[in-house]
């Protein structure tokens, strides 16, 4: 019998990543729910109930990271399964802004470099560094895994389409930070591809949440089927795949 797996889930506090945790509980994993606010996942905790354990975690802190990292060492000695899912799609655009007009702002002509910056900070040099960080963790695990929870916007593969739906809106702040972390993660499974640790890349449906507006068209149990089935995977199961939908592979 596997014992009961250990995870760290970033942004946990809502959306994807409170779903997945919910979910992975409901699996029997003990689940550490990161948010960057203490209050908000101490609620998240709460919400899903026994299982889940709030970790204050900003992923663009290094104090904040390395804390989490040394509290998981203290309380469990080791990390089963990373989620890398915390992320923002901007920091700037208003509320009476429509999204046009956002998206018009961000063309690579026009971005402000202070925007591109933020969101690769959470969304690709934070992924990096929570994960140099829970490495030596996870290397102590007999059944270690990690999830990058990237999206199909991010696919240069698909963007170079001119039929793919999403073109219109690929831009160097949010769509261009998943790519860099597409990148970076294909760069992790090479690095470990000779080790017993797997690393998968999953995308989630278009899913109603914060950031997006809840313009998404799933549901937030819907949206996130993919995240929590190759989350769940057994040691058995696959490395270095990208996927959207369970046997939908996603080009890079
Ligand atoms: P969401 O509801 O906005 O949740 C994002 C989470 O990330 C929140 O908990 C947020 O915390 C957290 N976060 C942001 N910056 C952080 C930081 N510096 N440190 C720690 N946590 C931080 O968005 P979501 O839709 O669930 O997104 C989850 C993942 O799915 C993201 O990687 C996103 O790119 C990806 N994705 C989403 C969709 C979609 O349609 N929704 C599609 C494809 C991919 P706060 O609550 O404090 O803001």
């Amino acid at each position: 019998m596997r014992h009961k797996r250990i995870a760290l889930i970033t942004g946990a506090n809502q959306g994807v990543g409170l779903q997945v945790a919910k979910e992975l509980v409901a699996n029997g994993v003990t689940v550490l729910v990161g948010s960057r606010d203490s209050t908000r996942g101490e609620a998240a905790a709460k919400e899903i109930g026994a299982g889940a354990i709030a970790l204050q975690l900003d992923v663009t802190d290094q104090a904040s990271i390395t804390a989490a990292a040394e509290r998981i060492r203290g309380e469990f000695g080791r990390l089963d399964l990373l989620v890398n899912n915390a992320a923002i799609s901007n920091t700037r655009r208003r509320a009476a802004e429509s999204a046009e007009d956002y998206a018009k702002s961000t063309h690579p002509s026009v971005v402000s470099l202070n925007e591109v910056r933020a969101v690769w900070e959470t969304n690709v040099f934070g992924v990096v560094a929570v994960t140099q960080a829970m490495l030596p963790l996870l290397r102590e695990s007999s059944d270690a895994r990690i999830v990058n929870v990237s999206s199909a916007v991010g696919s240069l593969t698909l963007n170079a389409d001119p039929a793919f739906q999403y073109r219109a809106i690929f831009s160097p702040v949010y769509s261009a930070s998943k790519t860099a972390l597409n990148a970076m993660t294909l760069a992790l499974m090479i690095e470990l591809e000779s080790t017993a640790i797997k690393v998968n890349l999953v995308s989630p449906g278009y899913t109603k949440t914060n950031l997006n507006g809840y313009r998404g068209t799933e549901s937030v149990e819907e949206g996130s089927r993919e995240v929590v089935r190759v989350a769940l995977l057994g040691p058995d199961g696959p490395a270095g795949t990208f996927t959207q939908w369970e046997n939908e592979t996603i080009p890079w």
